[in-house]
């Protein structure tokens, strides 16, 4: 039978419809002043990079904080859900060079088809607080932030090899090489070049960045361990071996200073191993070309193995340089190597070779033929050591004085002694290094320096903020910054002399647009600072951040380190912008992560147009639990569609009855009614425990359906009337309720097919009544001779006797036992009956 137009479900209509309405309502997503007293929320997804489509990983991440946002208003908070742009960056230079549209225009008009998508699909964001990172308005704080970190030693600027990526014709971050290929171009190896560059001094807070994530409860455990290597601190020695020069002694001797976290096994130091780029190489091979030619070809080892992704696999090779150093505990000689595993910028680009206890130098040592000696031996004297002996707990051998000395013991020992004689010093040392922050591109905020002949790097004075980017820019990829050639933008004068001055070409790093933009949320409007402190102070830290996990190292420790620079600037108080993070899982299509080269990209717009946004975002919640990959299915957003209908059929059926029941008196239910109202409020029980943790949102929306599918099992009793009215109206406001996070629009039309006033966003979340939620009745399976025969349905709280009763009633126990004896029967009680039968 044809359905009549009246009886369908039409997203198409309804969610247009609500789209306007809620347009014109600007308090309907805004947060409230603080002075409601009501507990504040603050709901946070990474903000996206306007490209100029969202794609599925966007509908998913936005669908998540938007269902919590969503539940958390419903559960009276005030709540803070904004959203921006994170606009900088290269693809708008790339599209410029592309099609000849300037980088604003592009990145604008890409914003403005963005925003219509995120209405489109019904998003609860507060757009009054909109930020949109390549506007002055906002790009002026970044400055002002400079200067700031400037003036405390934060920002400086040095030479020093840093990494070029040759596809972005700029530098690099270290963060920003993955697998020692760039993070934009995962097939473009990039390449170190020695330049002069701005850098955030992070190593500064590097040991409160790892101590902090002790106290991140809230963030996942693979993002905190994925910081704390990446933060990678050990504790050590550095010590000073003597170059054995003739004619030279003592302090005249030059010194190779080395990093060891083993400084107690330095007795057993067979040779002293150098980069290959390490200065006493470069002086040792001026006048041995032989030499030269063998440390070019370990620098080129050590360049292929960086490009193939993975330095620590390379495999060693070295070199003796026919040089000796000089072991100043205890004046031993020992032959120094150069070597390709050992690496300029790790530690000191040094090391003491110790093959009687590390693997590593062990290795090197046999392959080599160096002297292995132990110095360690076991606590337990009994035991017998086979080398390397690479254990800590030990005691010192062959060592001199410090023979007998627990391995603790001597390291202090020995760290002292190299602290009185001058020769060394206990250290730790962080793998983390400073941030670079300069790029030679021009779509990112202006560095607000200026460089005069007569008094060097002048800061821009604060009242000459914002160093406007110009927009009539040449963008090329050769011959460094755009900004240089903009003669305009460049030729300045000194704002210390008069003089004429140079302003500083490079522009920032685009994360540090997303360091903090998530502050600037709580004033954006705000053209004095960059946002009131009091207003930070209320909101933060974020209850719950969402965003994807490819942030781990990168956005997820900057934003860190700016929040620790923003406390010591006394602008807030909090130590870390967010006390949960959760990070979803990405949309994949037929096995493989989206993308144009692989053709399987599924566009948002055509299943809205197809399936509408309710349907599109529900399934994004219900197809997969919300942190792991989700296969992109067509037919399962179709499936999400026709259970919409469903529900929308449903409800418009009995609305009449419903509305009708307003007002009247709730009744006892019985029956049916109270099999339909236990499984209500066990679905309400069940979403709400989710919404305050477990987040498995695939399931909630599996327990809808079958909430759904036991309301309609039971439309005959619905139709007869059987189910009273209060019930009936009970049911399908609470469906309505629950519904909301996940499917606003429909929910919005049947809240308002139900008669309710104003918006479902203001009703209040149901509460569950535990009394009504209990199952009365239980499942007890029944075993013969330890095989599952059946399953008996008793009492919630039956005792043995009537469990066992139970059991034996059945019709498929009896078949069984018929003619046979049962010679026992175990009763757990809840639980299960077991019959032994002969
Ligand atoms: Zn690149
Ligand atoms: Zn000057």
């Amino acid at each position: 039978m044809a359905e009549d137009n009246e009886q369908r479900y039409d997203p198409a209509a309804i969610e247009p419809k609500w789209q306007e309405r809620w347009a014109a309502d600007p308090t309907l997503y805004a947060a409230e002043p603080v002075s409601t007293g009501k507990p504040k929320y603050y709901v946070l997804e990474m903000l996206p990079y306007p490209s100029g489509q969202l794609h599925m990983g966007h509908v998913r991440n936005y669908s998540i904080g938007d269902a919590l946002a969503r539940h958390m208003w419903m559960r009276g908070y005030n709540v803070l859900h904004p959203m921006g742009w994170d606009a900088f960056g290269l693809p708008a230079e790339n599209a410029a060079l592309k099609n000849n549209t300037p980088p604003r225009e592009w990145t604008l008009s890409n914003i403005a088809g963005m925003k219509r998508q995120f209405l489109r699909l019904g998003m609860g964001f507060d757009w009054a607080t909109e930020v949109t990172t390549c506007l002055p308005d906002y790009y002026r704080w970044n400055q002002w932030f400079f200067l700031r970190m400037y003036e405390k030693g934060l920002a400086y600027r040095k030479k020093s090899k840093v990494n070029w990526c040759p596809e972005c014709a700029t530098v690099l971050a270290n963060e920003q090489v993955i697998d020692g290929r760039c993070w934009r171009h995962e097939d473009t190896i990039v390449e170190q070049r020695d330049l002069v560059q701005w850098f955030f001094r992070i190593t500064a807070y590097a040991q409160e960045l790892l101590e902090g994530l002790d106290k991140l409860d809230g963030w996942p455990e693979k993002v905190r361990t994925m910081q704390r290597n990446w933060i990678g601190r050990s504790e050590g020695t550095e010590v000073d071996f003597f170059l054995e020069e003739p004619g030279k002694q003592g302090t005249d001797r030059q010194r190779i200073r080395v990093f060891t976290t083993r400084v107690d096994t330095i007795f057993g130091a067979t040779s002293v191993q150098l980069a290959p780029q390490h200065v006493l190489v470069a002086e040792m091979t001026a006048s041995d070309p032989s030499l030269k030619a063998q440390v070019d070809e370990l620098i080129e080892q050590q360049k292929i193995a960086r490009e193939s992704g993975d330095i620590g696999a390379i495999e060693k090779h070295g070199v003796p340089t026919g040089h000796f150093a000089i072991n100043p505990y205890n004046g031993q000689r020992v032959p120094i190597w150069v070597a390709n595993y050992i690496l300029a910028d790790y530690g000191t680009g040094a090391i003491m070779s110790v093959p009687g206890h590390d693997e590593r130098d062990f290795e090197f040592a046999t392959k080599y033929d160096l002297p292995i000696v132990q110095v360690i031996r076991p606590a337990e004297a009994a035991l017998g050591v086979v080398l390397p002996f690479t254990s800590e707990d030990g005691v010192l051998m062959n060592s001199g004085e410090y023979d007998g000395l627990s391995c603790v013991a001597a390291e202090k020992k020995l760290q002292q002694v190299a602290e009185r004689d001058g020769f060394g010093e206990a250290k730790v040392t962080y793998r983390l290094k400073d941030w670079g922050v300069s790029r030679q591109r021009y779509w990112g905020t202006p560095i607000p320096m200026i460089h005069c002949e007569r008094d060097g790097l002048v800061p821009v004075p604060d009242d000459q903020l914002p160093v406007l980017l110009p927009h009539q820019v040449e963008i090329t990829q050769q011959g460094g910054s755009p900004l240089g050639r903009v003669p305009e933008f460049v030729n300045v004068t000194c704002p210390k002399c008069g003089g004429p001055a140079r302003r500083e070409t490079d522009t920032m790093d685009t994360f540090v647009d997303s360091s903090w933009y998530f502050y600037r949320y709580t004033d954006a409007k705000n053209d004095g600072a960059p946002y009131d402190p009091a207003k930070a102070q209320y909101w933060f830290p974020i209850d719950q951040y969402i965003g994807g996990v490819e942030h781990a190292i990168l956005h997820l420790i900057y934003s860190r380190f700016w929040t620790k620079v923003m406390r010591d600037l006394g602008l807030i108080t909090n130590d870390e912008p967010a006390s949960r993070l959760f990070t979803q899982g990405m949309v994949i299509k037929d096995g493989a992560k989206m993308s144009k080269s692989k053709g399987n990209v599924v566009s948002p717009d055509d299943m809205v147009a197809r399936y509408g946004a309710d349907a599109t975002r529900m399934y994004a919640l219900f197809a997969a639990p919300p942190d792991r990959d989700l296969d992109w299915q067509e037919d399962g957003v179709a499936g999400v569609s026709r259970f919409l209908g469903r529900v929308w059929r449903l409800a418009h059926k009995y609305a009449p009855a419903a509305r009708a029941a307003r007002g009247q008196q709730a009744v006892q239910p019985t029956g049916t009614s109270l099999k339909l109202l236990r499984k209500l409020h066990q679905t309400t029980a069940k979403i709400t425990l989710d919404f305050e943790g477990r987040w498995h949102f695939n399931t909630c929306v599996a327990a809808i359906m079958e909430l759904v599918n036991e309301i309609q099992a039971a439309d005959a009793q619905l139709a007869s009337g059987e189910v009273p009215a209060p019930v009936v109206l009970e049911l399908l406001r609470t469906l309505v309720l629950l519904l909301a996070p996940f499917a606003p629009y429909l929910a919005a039309e049947l809240w308002s097919e139900l008669g309710e006033e104003g918006a479902v966003l203001r009703a209040a979340w149901p509460t569950s009544d535990p009394e009504l939620a209990k199952e009365n009745e239980k499942e007890i399976p029944v075993q013969i001779n330890g095989k599952l025969v059946t399953v008996v349905r008793v009492a919630a709280d039956a005792v043995a006797k009537d469990i066992e009763a139970a059991a034996l009633a059945d019709e498929k126990v009896q078949s069984r036992t018929a003619a046979k004896t049962v010679a026992k029967i175990i009763v757990v009680p809840g639980r299960a009956v077991n019959l032994v039968v002969k």
